[in-house]
């Protein structure tokens, strides 16, 4: 049988270990071979790969998506890529946006030229619901203009016009995915969901941006990395795919969830300043990935939050601890 060789960005990170595992599994495609290109910043952990690290059709390269020769090399071995590697976090691209520039925006272009250089036959571009910027009702199509407002959804729209250009003026066959707020365990505990379960669970404090009322579409990671998957093999090129969960939340309804999964009452909320900037609600219409491919969501959010706290309560040996290939194991920040 013929296999197909995919090069998986990001792939010792938060979506894309789940991807990779999936597609390893026991349900995933026999066909492929998967080759995971991470440099291992904070947000990694070898731990994610783990459960695929004896698979024959796994390899594991850390290196950076900016480093030229090496994704030449990579890209030469491979027939698709499915690009997740990113600076993920807003607040960190409040700190400091340098970093996202040169991954999001660099890495992509280099991945992007290394493909086109090498004949890559699908590139699949993960990007994020950010680019549309704050909605306040109603939801966006994928022909809606991009307005993003933190430096790290700039960064993702700037990667997403970059690997739309490459379609459109090179040829390369290019699809782009915009998600909404994924949740699900391996994920580093810095975003709302990890970062309160975890903290809540230890018996701390949790910090609520402004008055907390910011609304967010919580997509369960399996039916994400499900709609990927729909991209990748039967996406469109040239075409971007909008993919939700369809569960609207404020911040405030879901802090009232976490606390009550994890045994823990208003007392534990602290009010904090509002994050710079904060987009009050993002929404994305998600009929085309329906229409064309047959993506809806499965996952239940009650049952999936459910999940997501046990496994953060199960598991503090994997993600209390950051590992990466070769190095000493630090614990996280939470
Ligand atoms: P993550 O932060 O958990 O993982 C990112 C991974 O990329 C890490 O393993 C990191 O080491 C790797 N990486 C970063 N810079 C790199 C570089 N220069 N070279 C090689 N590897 C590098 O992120 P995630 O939450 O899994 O997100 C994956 C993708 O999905 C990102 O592109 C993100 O923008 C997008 N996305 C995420 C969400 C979400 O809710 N988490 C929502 C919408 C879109």
């Amino acid at each position: 049988m013929s296999q197909t060789r995919i090069l998986v960005t990001g792939g010792a990170g938060f979506i894309g270990s789940h991807y990779v595992r999936t597609l390893l599994g026991a349900l995933g495609p026999d066909d492929v071979t998967v080759t995971v290109l991470d440099a291992f910043t904070y947000a990694a952990n070898l731990a994610n790969l783990a459960p695929v690290a004896h698979s024959d059709r796994y390899r594991l390269v850390v290196g950076d998506i900016c480093d030229r020769e090496l994704v030449d090399g990579l890209m030469a071995e491979h027939d698709q890529v499915v690009h997740f590697a990113a600076e993920s976090h807003v607040d960190r691209s409040l700190a400091s946006a340098a970093e996202f520039v040169r991954s999001n925006v660099l890495g992509t272009q280099t991945l992007l030229d290394a493909a086109l250089h090498q004949g890559i036959d699908r590139f699949v571009h993960i990007s994020t619901d950010e680019v549309y910027g704050s909605i306040p009702a109603g939801s966006c199509s994928e022909e809606q203009p991009l307005h993003p407002n933190s430096p790290y959804a700039a960064s993702k729209a700037s990667s997403d016009l970059i690997a739309l250009s490459y379609h459109r003026s090179h040829g390369l066959d290019v699809c782009v995915t915009r998600c909404s707020n994924n949740y699900g365990y391996h994920q580093y505990p810095e975003k709302i969901i990890p970062l309160f379960v975890t903290r809540l669970l230890a018996g701390r404090k949790v910090p609520l941006y402004g008055d907390g009322l910011n609304v967010r579409d919580w997509l369960h990671v399996d039916d994400h990395i499900r709609a990927v998957e729909l991209v990748r093999t039967r996406g469109r090129a040239g075409e971007v795919y909008n993919i939700g969960g369809g569960t609207e939340l404020d911040n405030r309804g879901l802090t009232e969830l976490l606390l009550e999964a994890c045994g823990a009452d208003w007392e534990s909320v602290e009010y904090v300043t509002d994050r710079k900037g904060h987009d009050r609600r993002y929404s994305v219409d998600w009929r085309k990935a329906h229409i064309e491919l047959g993506y809806k969501p499965h996952v239940d959010f009650a049952e999936g939050l459910a999940e997501t706290v046990a496994w953060y309560r199960d598991n503090s040996e994997v993600w209390g601890r950051a590992t990466r290939p070769g190095q000493a194991t630090g614990t996280a920040p939470c």
